[in-house]
């Protein structure tokens, strides 16, 4: 049925409220207000959180030289930096000990970095652009990409009230079209827009290495005085995970008794089995972290993916009505764990080229070519460069992916070979069959007791999160085929989706028609928006697509 949707103009349409997007409108306002000579555009920040920062979580220790660039003086404004960091240490951990080095990598060394909170930073960069003149819209998602003939040119925004069924309710109200000069996608990591860019204009990814990711899941603890000092960072590699797996853990002083705890697991593991959460409340009992928040609080929870191959990885950025920042276009430094100050200043470089469009009327995809100048010329490309063989280095396991990192801080990031071969992460897992050949037993998915007070469980995670979704309304979680799920997947995988799910979205339940059986049923209420599933799932039969507006994680402090 052909529905009938408003149709709204603008001349720059920034999807996304995060660092990226958020940047670029400040960027554009006050470089706009100060010369008289230009007309401020029309501009559009939609954002699918219910508020600004509401998706917006990292670990995280921020590198100032973006909003530093952007706002020099952020800190008089008010920006919310919890700390300055004030040491580092770095930690391989077994079992049952660790191992302290004695000298922390120049990648992980933070000072003059500051401890924050993404999503509290977002507040405060949405109230900045608020003040310089552009309105950022909350709770408004982006459904589909517009492309006429082989140009981007704006969002369909998504239906509201669809039931299960898909049918309309009566409060029906079908997604506007916003169409846009230029669109630019903000989105963070894995955005279902960007998805769509990556589809059906593939000349974005042409040379490119398939982007590979991480799930990070994270709690902030309120702990007693003497833990950890504000602006303390710890990082650690080794236990819980397997010397071939990808990750590790940070704890990190947001203050002398708030702490941000989490765990990062590579999705490029052979593990059918592979659960981020489980690794990081088993992480969480290791001494190491246990002395520090034993007799704690949790207080929030959140996950997410990590956009982590770094320089070979970022895509094209630009095309006819289309530009691409931040996570959207995966800048984020896999040896340094750092993303915002890329994205901040790919935002602002973004804005710098709209500029130039305004001033010279013109939008065409040529003018939006001097983005990729800009970048290529620009310290994000640069510093992007000196690690670009950084998460490739780590395909041997954590031993030699040590060493290769070591040989190529020495070699200016080349190492001993250069643009190393990525394939998508769900190539890499194992069927269980595969998994017992290759390493001589079953995939061992070592738990450890949820207690709710000190380890937690996924539904008790996601509470903690502020996860909110209307029941009736379609999944944002679609299946292509659930007898692939029911049988195939059962057999050949055993269900992963089920363990690497930080959010209990997907279960494996009794089939009542067939006895002995099982059917997958999904809670896509308890969806935090991590974006893992489509990431992960081995046969690409889940695809996220964005649920109504204002839906989701309501991430605070994180
Ligand atoms: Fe993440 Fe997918 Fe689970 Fe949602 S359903 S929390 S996107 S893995």
């Amino acid at each position: 049925m052909d529905i009938e949707r408003e149709v709204l103009d603008t001349d720059i349409l920034i999807v996304g409220g995060g660092p990226a997007g958020l940047a670029l409108a400040y960027h554009l306002a006050t470089t706009v207000a100060a010369d008289d000579s230009l007309d401020m555009p029309e501009v559009v920040v939609m954002e699918k959180a219910s508020y600004v920062g509401g998706h917006a979580l990292s670990g995280a220790v921020m590198d100032p030289r973006g909003l530093k660039e952007l706002i020099p003086d952020y800190k008089d404004k008010g920006a919310p930096i919890e700390a300055d960091v004030s040491g580092d240490s770095f930690y391989y951990l077994k079992e049952n000990g660790s191992f302290k080095f004695p000298f922390m990598p120049p990648p992980l060394q933070n000072h003059g970095n500051q401890v924050v909170s993404l999503n509290k930073l977002c507040v405060w960069m949405a109230e900045q652009v608020e003040a310089a003149g552009i309105d950022v819209f909350a709770g408004l998602a982006g459904y589909d990409l517009l492309i006429e003939d082989g140009a981007v040119v704006g969002v369909q925004t998504v239906d509201l009230g669809l039931d299960k069924d898909g049918s309309q309710k009566p409060n029906f109200e079908p997604g506007s079209l916003i169409k846009a000069k230029v669109t630019i996608l903000c989105e963070g990591v894995r955005g279902s827009l960007t998805r769509h860019a990556f589809e059906r204009i593939p000349e974005l990814c042409d040379g490119r290495i398939p982007q590979a990711y991480l799930t990070g899941v994270k709690e902030v603890w309120e702990v007693p005085g003497g833990r950890i000092k504000a602006g303390e960072v710890i990082h650690t590699v080794g236990w819980p995970q397997p010397s071939h797996e990808y990750g590790g853990g940070w704890i990190y002083g947001m203050s002398d008794t708030m702490v941000s705890v989490g765990y990062a697991v590579g999705l490029n593991t052979p593990d059918p089995t592979n659960d981020p959460h489980m690794k990081f409340q088993r992480y969480k009992t290791h001494p190491v972290v246990k002395k520090i928040l034993d007799g704690g609080t949790m207080l929030h929870y959140g996950a997410k993916a990590i956009p982590d191959n770094g320089y070979y990885s970022v895509p094209k950025l630009y095309h006819d009505g289309l530009m691409l920042c931040g996570d959207s276009a995966g800048m984020l430094n896999p040896a340094r764990l750092k993303g915002i100050h890329l994205a901040i200043k790919s935002g602002m470089m973004a804005a710098e080229t709209l500029v130039d469009c305004i001033r010279e009327g013109d939008f065409s995809i040529s003018k939006l070519a001097g983005y990729q100048d800009r970048y290529d010329k620009s310290w994000v490309r640069d510093e992007l460069y000196g690690t670009r063989n950084f998460h490739a280095g780590f395909d041997g396991g954590l031993w030699s992916g040590m060493f290769h990192g070591a040989v190529q801080m020495v070699t200016g990031g080349r190492g001993l070979f250069d643009r190393r071969p990525h394939r998508e992460d769900h190539t890499y897992m194992l069927q269980k069959d595969e998994f017992k050949q290759r390493f001589g037993h079953e995939p061992d998915k070592k738990t450890v007791k949820l207690d709710n007070k000190f380890n937690h469980d996924k539904v008790t995670d996601v509470y903690k999160s502020g996860t909110m979704h209307e029941e009736h309304q379609p999944s944002h979680l679609v299946i292509a085929d659930y007898d692939i799920c029911n049988n195939r997947c059962t057999e050949e995988y055993g269900n992963p989706c089920q363990h690497f799910c930080p959010a209990s979205v997907y279960n494996m339940v009794d089939d009542e028609d067939r006895p002995g059986r099982q059917k997958l049923e999904l809670t896509p209420s308890n969806c935090v928006h991590c974006k893992t599933c489509d990431i992960a799932d081995p046969y690409k039969i889940i695809r996220w697509v964005t649920p109504q507006g204002g839906e989701g994680p309501n991430y605070t402090n994180l």
